[in-house]
């Protein structure tokens, strides 16, 4: 059965409001989320205390998005001066969450997103495993770093050099910056799913989730174990204030009776099913 990962990632002060209504939407229907977050926002104590008092509960979980919305470095570019600021926005962010929002931190979101996740990484995924984390969502774009990314499911980095393989849970199809056109990444042609592109950005929610709507109504078709598009709080906010989007996204899953979980949840889920 396909489950569907609700994620959202905070990366601006300016946000709070965005992550105010798609929390009100998730607990409308009483189904969980994940928030992956930039450490340096909890720095400020007040709009840590208002983000703890919008997600707290079990319904929502905070996992690790860096420190400073740091891009990874891959390959021969990973020096000893890399792994060592990676480490610290790692640690950072792990401590920001546990002290300010009482959570401990078990997954990792990169900004960006790669193709190929970080396979053969094996000096950041030491970093990864010794910081607590045990999955990741680093695969988010497709071939040439374009968007909609691909559909792939999860799968262990155990060909690495790495005592203890980390998960990894691949995000899928459009970023909801990109496909209303706030961000620029370049668009994979000819696309890559039978059913193309919408001709143009989105205006309405409706409009917004009949493309969402593709993505999920092929998942579920394909029985594939999960899907899990990427959204930002600012850019949902941006196009309606009250998460409509995210509102007849939850509607449809609900009256689908298709599971909506954390990240956390599908790891264990995984692993139950695929021991390490
Ligand atoms: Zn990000």
């Amino acid at each position: 059965m396909t489950s569907y990962l609700a994620s959202y990632d905070v990366e601006s002060i300016r946000c709070l409001e965005g992550v105010r209504s798609i929390a009100g939407q998730h607990r409308r229907y009483g189904v969980p989320a994940t928030f992956f977050i930039v450490g340096e926002l909890l720095e400020d104590a007040q709009w840590a205390q208002e983000f703890q008092s919008i997600v707290e509960g079990p319904l929502f979980e905070v996992q690790n998005h860096t420190y400073s919305h740091l891009r990874l470095q891959f390959g021969l570019s990973v020096d000893t001066a890399f792994l060592q600021l990676f480490a610290e926005e790692l640690s950072r962010t792990n401590a920001l969450i546990s002290d300010r929002l009482g959570r401990t931190v078990t997954g990792f979101r990169s900004p960006m997103g790669f193709p190929d996740g970080l396979r053969g990484e094996e000096r950041l995924l030491k970093v990864l495993w010794d910081h607590g984390i045990r999955f990741v969502c680093t695969q988010a774009v497709g071939k040439h770093h374009t968007v909609p990314a691909p559909f792939a499911s999860p799968y262990y980095y155990d060909e690495e050099d790495i005592l203890h393989p980390i998960l990894e849970i691949p995000a899928h199809g459009w970023h909801d910056n990109v496909l209303k056109g706030y961000n620029y990444c370049p668009v994979l042609w000819p696309p890559l799913t039978d059913w193309g592109y919408p001709a143009s950005a989105p205006v309405t929610p409706e409009e917004e989730f009949s493309v969402y709507k593709l993505w999920i109504d092929h998942a579920v078709a394909e029985d594939l174990l999960h899907i899990a598009p990427i959204f930002h709080p600012w850019s949902v906010h941006r196009f309606n204030a009250e998460a409509e989007t995210i509102g007849l996204i939850l509607d449809y899953l609900v009256q689908q009776q298709i599971p909506i979980c954390t990240y956390s949840q599908l790891y264990h889920q995984f692993l139950q099913a695929v021991p390490v």
